[in-house]
């Protein structure tokens, strides 16, 4: 991604400034009207958000879950925040129509917004799996069911647990394992049901999963693998096999869409996602962008903070007059979750090359890579990302590695309170920010981090090598060790 490449552009137009309109207010939103802020965009801004609430960090709902961050730690921008910066916020207003050729949108309350250029950011949407009863016969979630993707859901999944002993969580992706997690340290009994033959099937092989499985094991979550939740009934949640599992909640982890019912509504192009192109404008539609999980960039939907955040970036960028291009995001998956280490890099599972691997079941420990031509094309820790610095960056650049340089960076146990890594300035800290220990450094103390960098308010992963690496002061890089996360 190229950033910054043109100045801001003062308002100047004739007649008035154009009127931007963006639908959703969630993460994506944020970094696309803060950057208009910074660049002094020329625009009149509204952003028409569903939620009622402010913007807050949706990654950190597992935490929030978890009791490990208040809610507050989780607001992004006020709304005074918006209106502070000449912009208009229109929250709890749910965008239920586009009309493209009076430039319209019209709201679920009858108020129409028009506008200039349209930003769709709208997210996606919880993937229902096909279990009978999962739905009441008025349309809604039945009562002991819980989807897991904005605040209120949150909340009112928080509201139940006081009266709660066991959950069920169906879909263990990353999604899933969070949520497992954070209820198995408030305490529930928790049984973890997928359909696929092991967890994290989307990111990595079974070796890795079998791994895992065994670490959440360890924490007190039962897994049922390559099975399929098929009724939910008064007495619990029927497998396929048979078994009836009893809970006295069920949260649906399995899987998301992208939120793409308003754009193909109004005609636009949308294959899972709504289909743009490296500008960000909807290839049916010009004065239309897309940026975030809704959209498909390349044949290619999100589904995390980092190509949201890049994407936001770009357009917002090119709405002030810079000819920045989006040419795709690498992937970097990382698990927020209590005693789980997971990071992958790339698609280990899906791309060729030869496969280093090391498994150590009885500490948790797994790590993979896939090496074509001496580049890493693709890795997963598990257990112990001490490495992940390292091997981002040599991921990142793609840097050839000697014969015996891949075997060495996957072997060897990390001794418990050894481990310590040194991190040149260039090493990328913060995958979600793209933000390197050099620019860590730079800043005086955890506020000058959050303020110009965005480090640690994505998923959070990096808040540790961020604290060792300002705790080691004006070091100079090469004599700063700190310790793996
Ligand atoms: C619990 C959880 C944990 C996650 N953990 C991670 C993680 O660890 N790492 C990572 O990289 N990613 C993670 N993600 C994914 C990450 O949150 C998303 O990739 C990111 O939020 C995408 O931003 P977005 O703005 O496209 O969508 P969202 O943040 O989902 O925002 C979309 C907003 O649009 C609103 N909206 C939709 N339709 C309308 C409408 N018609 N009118 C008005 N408003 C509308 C929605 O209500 C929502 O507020 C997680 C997601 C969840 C739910």
């Amino acid at each position: 991604m190229k950033a910054g490449s043109a100045g801001p552009r003062k308002s100047g137009r004739k007649n008035r400034p154009e009127h931007l309109v963006v639908i959703g207010n969630g993460m994506a939103t944020i970094r696309l009207v803060e950057e208009l802020v910074r660049r002094e965009g020329p625009h009149q801004v509204t952003v028409i958000g569903e939620e009622s609430g402010p913007a807050y960090n949706r990654i950190l709902l597992s935490a929030l879950l978890e009791g490990s961050h208040p809610e507050s730690e989780l607001r992004l921008r006020s709304a005074s925040w918006y209106a502070d910066n000449g912009m208009t916020l229109l929250t709890g207003s749910r965008v239920a129509r586009i009309d493209r050729d009076a430039r319209v949108v019209r709201l679920a309350d009858h108020r129409a917004v028009p506008y200039d250029r349209l930003v769709l950011a709208t997210g996606s949407v919880p993937a229902l799996p096909p279990i009978r009863g999962l739905v009441a016969p008025r349309g809604d979630l039945s009562a002991r069911v819980h989807a897991f993707r904005s605040m209120s859901d949150c909340q009112a999944l928080m509201r139940a647990l006081p009266s709660a002993r066991r959950a069920v969580v169906i879909g263990g992706g990353l999604l899933g394992l969070q949520v497992a997690r954070a209820l198995g340290v408030r305490g529930l009994e928790v049984d973890l049901v997928e359909a696929a033959p092991h967890l994290l099937a989307s990111h990595i092989g079974e070796p890795a999963g079998a791994v895992l499985r065994r670490s959440l094991e360890q924490l007190g979550c039962e897994v049922y693998p390559q099975t399929r939740a098929v009724r939910l009934t008064e007495e619990g949640l029927l497998l396929d096999t048979g078994y009836l599992l009893r809970a006295d909640l069920f949260v649906l982890t399995a899987g998301a869409r992208p939120a793409i019912s308003l754009a193909t509504a109004a005609g636009l192009f949308a294959r899972r996602g709504v289909v743009v192109d490296d500008t960000l404008t909807t290839v049916t539609d010009e004065r239309i962008h897309a940026i975030g999980d809704c959209a498909e960039h390349r044949g290619r939907t999100g589904g995390f903070v980092a190509p949201a955040w890049e994407q936001a970036a770009v357009l917002a960028a090119r709405l002030c007059g810079a000819d920045d291009l989006y040419q795709g995001s690498r992937v970097v998956a990382r698990l927020r979750a209590s005693d789980l280490q997971v990071a992958v890099l790339g698609e280990p599972e899906r791309t060729a090359g030869e496969v280093v691997e090391v498994a150590n079941p009885i500490r948790g420990s797994y790590r993979k890579l896939v090496v074509r031509d001496g580049v890493v094309e693709a890795a997963v820790l598990l257990g112990d990302l001490s490495r992940v610095g390292l091997l981002t960056q040599l991921y990142d650049r793609r840097t050839v590695l000697g014969e015996g340089e891949p075997g060495q960076l996957i072997l060897g146990e990390r001794p418990p309170g050894e481990g310590s890594l040194r991190l040149p300035d260039d090493v990328e800290v913060c995958a979600c920010a793209g933000v390197s220990a050099g620019r860590i450094r730079a800043c005086a103390d955890l506020s000058a981090v959050i303020t110009t960098t965005r480090a640690t308010t994505g998923c959070g992963g990096c808040a540790g090598v961020v604290a060792a690496l300002l705790s080691s002061g004006q070091m100079r890089p090469a004599e700063s060790a700190i310790a793996g996360p």
